[in-house]
């Protein structure tokens, strides 16, 4: 697609990132939007080198600050598509406190995160997804403790639009990045990516044999209530959109935040984005 930069992924062959990036492509074309409009805020981690393999503007943001870089881009540019990403490490560990704030936020972006259940980057130390018994190097017994649940965290949040999709069904993940871009505010996935190089736990073999269709199933997902049970369920893995509130307002109309910044007359904003754009 036009969001494919010419920069060559040093993602292991076969990594769940390599799918997961192929839908977020697609998915923004689909959904009209072009490299000119769109900014990727990406965050630290293998995850994190998203935003040098799509064509787009884009920011390397700090270890689990992506999110509120995400919302200051937002927040300047209301006209154009915004696309955070990033890992479970980076998201649910160092960066869980501005999830859950970005989330209430209800900032009108997409937040697409490669849940891989470890940290790849750092060579396979349990991460806040890791299963309790999940044996690494650091971790030989396991972590022993229950992995954060990052959809009950949304929830619990006050998400308007909460989805999980897997990094090899193309087309379905594809879909519900175009369904998280297209809601009116905070559009969160976490996207099932697995490592093949550290984690032989939570495989595509796991995910494939595990995976329940949310919407094959019939679930609504403008019913809180079912949408909880869902959520609330650990002994299923879920696909599709688990909740979504068609009455969100993001926060720029919220708080009459309509103002176009391009315009301003020294030209500060334009001149910083051809410098991130050269920089890639
Ligand atoms: Fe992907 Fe794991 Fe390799 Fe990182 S270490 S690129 S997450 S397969």
């Amino acid at each position: 697609t036009d969001f494919k930069s010419d920069k060559q992924p040093t993602w292991c062959p076969g990594c769940g990132d390599f799918g997961t990036m192929n839908g977020m492509m697609k998915g923004l074309a689909e959904t009209g939007n072009d490299p000119d409009n769109t900014f990727v805020v990406a965050g630290i981690g293998c995850s994190g080198k998203i935003g040098t393999y799509m064509h787009s503007y884009a920011l390397h943001g700090v270890h689990g600050r992506a999110l509120p870089v995400g919302t200051g881009v937002k927040m300047a540019r209301p006209d154009i598509e915004v696309m955070v990403a990033g890992g479970d490490g980076d998201g649910y560990s160092i960066g869980a406190g501005h999830f859950v704030h970005a989330v209430r936020r209800n900032v009108d972006m997409s937040y697409v995160v490669m849940d891989n259940r470890i940290y790849g980057l750092t060579k396979g130390q349990a991460s806040p997804t890791s299963r309790s018994d999940f044996e690494t190097s650091t971790t030989p017994e396991g972590p022993k403790q229950p992995p954060v649940n990052p959809l009950a965290l949304a929830l619990a949040s006050g998400a308007s639009f909460i989805a999980q999709s897997f990094a090899s069904d193309a087309l379905r993940h594809q879909e519900i990045i175009e369904e998280a871009i297209e809601h009116d505010g905070f559009g969160f996935v976490n996207v099932f990516s697995p490592c093949v190089t550290f984690n032989d736990v939570d495989t595509y073999d796991y995910f494939r044999d595990s995976l329940v269709d949310l919407q094959e199933e019939g679930h609504d997902p403008n019913d809180y209530e079912a949408a909880k049970e869902v959520i609330l369920d650990s002994d299923k893995e879920y696909q599709g959109v688990m909740y979504q509130d068609d009455e969100s307002v993001p926060y720029h109309e919220q708080h009459g935040v309509t103002e176009d910044m391009s315009e301003i007359p020294d030209g500060a904003p334009e001149d910083a984005m051809d410098l991130v754009r050269e920089f890639y």
